[in-house]
């Protein structure tokens, strides 16, 4: 019999077809594949001129959008003139802004994070954390710095955020088309994918390497999605803080042993070691192990990575950090200790509040802050609560002097201020603005503008906000959440001449985003004031674990829909960072009230700051040392109740009389042109007083000044002559260590009242000590410490009067000092003894603390 049909199945091959791009238009190409074009709305508007519809389409994505274009239309495109001109005159400016050689001033920097917020396509960002990075870059880029970033390249980043008609949130996790993205695969000489082989204890894991171009800093995003890793493996860089406490470990692994390996493979040494968050801190291990390898011993290692690493903490909590069972981490770090010439035991404690407490998990936030010489938090509030979160690792200071920190954040202008803004400050502004962007000075010029000018900005980026949410979100809408009259109705509604107020942020149940829900009654006689119109615009996604984030955002979305909120209060789905930049340029008021003192700084307030919107939030984060008055509105930073829903409902009541007794009345106090002036000079106090400091560029060149230079000066210090002062500097504490316990105090010398423990206040007292320092080379120094005790029993310094060595015979150094007490009162006086060198960085770099006994009291 005949068979009448035979086929084998197709041996398809993948084949990429790359648009051809017509030889003119070729600049295009290039400049789609450099993001620089995301903070220059020039060539973002040059992308979307191509092909206005199809630039929507594609989401903003000018990789995706010449792709998508037809050689037709491309060539076409070529052949006219006025687009040919176009591309030239940006693309010279492009080469002009890249072609310059980076400041050799200042040292060099590798920053490494696990997110990074550049725009709305490269979606490797969740939130606050990646946007700050994001924008640091952009500023490094701009202040033409010598630095380079690690990250990864999430097949599904975090997730988008639709919400279902009862206002559940459903997390949409879609695998990206690398292909399609502003990036490039890194290549070697012979045009081959660089591989970076990272150890995992017993097997390897293989990462490709990626590129984005940020301006002139090279941004490196490690990608493990490759047919050389097992099923275990492959997910590691899916998802941005989804996956097991294992798939974390693994993942901290990557970004700090493979961030250091990528550096390595590209031939990339850097002066300063940059962890943003602790998350990278493993950076260390790796670092200390190959400077053993070369011959150090440990200690010599650790003092080279500590004096080249800074650590930057964002959380206010110990919750909020990274902390791993020893048996996790031993599965795949066990490998470490023999590198780094030490005990497994050894690099536990580096990871512990109490070495040897043996139930103390590994926390990277404490490894990072025993491996990096600086730390700081992300504002001065949070510097101060840092300095207390991290107090019990240098037992012997108070928290108020230890060496935490700070340098508040900042935003990147050309990034968050609206091209409109951005017209106006290049009419009316000095051209040295950018380049001098904290200079209160060139700010001021704010108040040479007329009132109109002001007011048609503002309500320019007010309209463009509200027809920007009803282009994006009706029909989306109308698909997801049924009723189509009531969509209608709430579209119809939404009204670009209300006072409008946004609150756009992650849902996590600090932000408090259902206080303003605390009162309904009072909430709907606000929003439905006709002759006063007020509209909320909340947004944000809570993470797909925090089920009390979504239930908050299911509530609001209730009262939303309920007939007196509707359209008076609007839910407005997948806040990324295209609808931050509409929102914070287009509300009036920005709206903030964390609990105190979780919000470590906040940012969106700051975006806002720019486009003349001005902040309404709890004096936290920023803000506590932002706000001016008649510049913005306060919740006092005073805690009246313990009980946090006492203080909740208090904070509410504050919110509603503020709105309606001072917010509603100054914005709708208008004139017969239609304004309220006194709003216009709340608007200039606030761009005049408060801009100025919170920028990206104020905020680089602050961890310049209090950070990168004082570790590259020092780090140098310990390199030269063969790092002889490293060894130096470890020989001393050896010695130190050897003798601590011997070194005795032989006699103390005081007035009989201060023996009696009778002190009047304002005079002076002198005191002496004779220590024998048991063959050490003044090695030892003295504090004098008065401590008062306020109501809670906390101790706080009133003094530390350090001691001066006076003389010197053999062992025996004589310390003095005049203490005084200026006020009367009940205080505490003790006296401590610590190591003292040169070469230290700070007394918690080496932190042996003796008090004296009472008996030398
Ligand atoms: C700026 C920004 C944030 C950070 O907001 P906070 O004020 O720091 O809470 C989060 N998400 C997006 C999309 C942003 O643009």
């Amino acid at each position: 019999m005949i068979q009448s049909n035979q086929a084998n199945s197709p041996n398809w091959k993948l084949v990429n077809v790359k648009s051809d791009i017509p030889q003119e238009l070729s600049k295009l190409s290039e400049l789609a594949r450099n993001i620089w074009w995301s903070w220059n709305n020039e060539a973002v508007d040059l992308f979307e001129s191509l092909d206005p519809e199809l630039w929507l389409e594609v989401e903003q994505n000018p990789v995706l959008l010449l792709e998508r274009m037809s050689y037709d239309s491309l060539k076409a495109l070529a052949n006219d003139p006025k687009v040919i001109s176009e591309v030239n005159e940006i693309y010279n400016k492009f080469r002009e802004y890249i072609d310059v050689e980076h400041d050799k001033t200042r040292p060099s920097v590798a920053y490494f994070s696990m997110e990074y917020g550049l725009n709305s396509v490269l979606k490797i960002y969740s939130g606050g954390l990646g946007v700050l990075a994001g924008d640091y870059l952009k500023e490094a880029s701009d202040s033409n710095v010598d630095m380079c970033a690690i990250g990864f390249l999430y097949r599904y980043g975090y997730f988008t955020q639709t919400l279902t008609m009862d206002g559940q949130q459903v997390a949409n996790y879609e695998a990206q088309n690398f292909g399609t993205l502003p990036l490039e695969r890194v290549l070697n000489d012979v045009g081959e994918p660089v591989i970076i082989e990272v150890p995992y204890l017993d097997y390897t894991v293989y990462a490709y390497l990626w590129r984005v171009n940020v301006g002139r800093i090279p941004l490196y995003l490690l990608d493990t999605d490759n047919e050389m890793n097992s099923q275990y493996d492959r997910p590691i860089t899916h998802q941005l803080y989804g996956g097991d406490w294992e798939n974390r470990l693994k993942q901290e692994i990557l970004l700090g042993i493979g961030g250091i390996l990528t550096l390595q493979a590209l031939g990339i040494e850097k002066d300063i070691y940059h962890c943003n968050e602790g998350h990278a801190a493993l950076i260390n291990v790796k670092r200390i192990s190959d400077y053993v390898a070369k011959g150090f011993s440990f200690d010599e290692a650790l003092e080279l990575v500590k004096a080249s690493s800074l650590y930057t903490v964002h959380t206010p909590v110990p919750a909020g950090h990274d902390y791993f069972d020893e048996g996790l981490f031993g599965k795949y770090m066990s490998g470490y200790p023999e590198k780094m010439g030490i005990s497994w035991d050894d690099l536990m404690n580096l990871g512990r509040t109490n070495p040897g407490d043996k139930n103390e998990r590994f926390c990277m936030s404490t490894f990072a802050c025993k491996t990096c010489q600086e730390i700081n938090g992300v504002s001065k509030l949070h510097g101060a609560v840092s300095q207390h979160m991290f107090a019990g690792l240098w037992k012997g200071y108070f928290p108020e002097e230890n060496h935490v920190g700070y340098v508040t954040n900042g935003v990147h202008f050309p990034t968050w201020c609206s091209s409109k803004w951005k017209e106006f400050y290049n009419k009316y502004f000095d051209p040295s603005f950018m380049k001098d962007q904290s200079n209160e000075k060139i700010w001021e010029a704010i108040y040479n503008v007329s009132d109109e000018e002001i007011w048609e900005t503002r309500q320019f980026s007010k309209q463009k906000l509200t027809d920007y949410i009803k282009e994006r979100f009706s029909e989306a809408w109308l698909n997801n959440q049924g009723d189509p009259s009531r969509i209608v109705s709430l579209v119809e509604k939404i009204n670009p001449n209300a006072l409008l107020i946004g609150f756009g942020r992650r849902f996590a149940t600090y932000k408090r985003a259902h206080l303003l829900f605390m009162d309904l009654d009072r909430l709907s006689k606000i929003v439905n004031d006709e002759e006063h119109p007020v509209q909320f615009l909340f947004t944000g996604k809570a993470h797909p674990n925090d089920g009390a984030g979504q239930g908050l955002i299911k509530r609001i979305f209730e009262i939303a829909n309920r007939p007196e909120f509707l359209g008076k209060i609007i839910f407005l789905e997948n806040y990324d960072m295209l609808l931050a930049r509409r929102l914070v340029s287009g509300v009036d008021i920005w709206l903030n009230t964390p609990t105190r003192p979780l919000e470590a700084s906040g940012t969106s307030g700051e975006k806002a700051l720019m486009n003349g919107v001005l902040n309404f939030s709890v004096l936290d984060g920023w803000w506590y040392e932002g706000y001016r008055e008649k510049a913005g509105w306060a919740l006092t930073d005073k805690r009246t109740y313990e009980n946090q829903d006492h203080q909740d409902q208090l904070d509410a009541a504050t919110i509603y009389s503020t709105l309606e007794n001072e917010i509603i009345p100054l914005y709708y106090a208008d004139n017969e042109k239609g304004y309220s002036p006194e709003w216009i000079q709340y608007i200039r106090n606030s761009i005049a007083q408060i801009a100025p400091h919170y920028t990206m560029k104020r905020m680089l060149d602050d961890y310049y000044a209090k950070f990168y230079h004082r570790l590259a000066d020092r780090f140098k210090m310990l390199s030269e002559d063969n790092y002889a002062k490293t060894k130096e500097l470890v020989a001393w504490k050896q010695q130190v260590i050897n003798k601590w316990d011997s070194i005795e105090v032989v006699s103390v010398d005081k007035s009989e009242d201060l023996m009696k423990d009778n002190m009047e206040s304002g005079r002076q007292y002198e005191i002496r000590f004779v220590v024998d320092e048991k063959g050490l080379d003044n090695a030892i120094g003295i504090d004098c410490v008065v401590v008062s005790t306020d109501v809670n029993g906390v101790d706080e310094i009133y003094t530390i009067k350090p001691f001066e060595v006076i003389q010197n015979v053999g062992d025996l150094y004589t310390f003095q000092a005049n203490v005084s007490i200026s006020n009367a009162g009940s205080f505490k006086v003790g006296y401590r003894m610590y190591p003292k060198h040169p070469y230290l960085p700070h007394k918690q770099d080496f932190c042996y603390v003796r008090w004296f006994s009472s008996v030398m009291n």
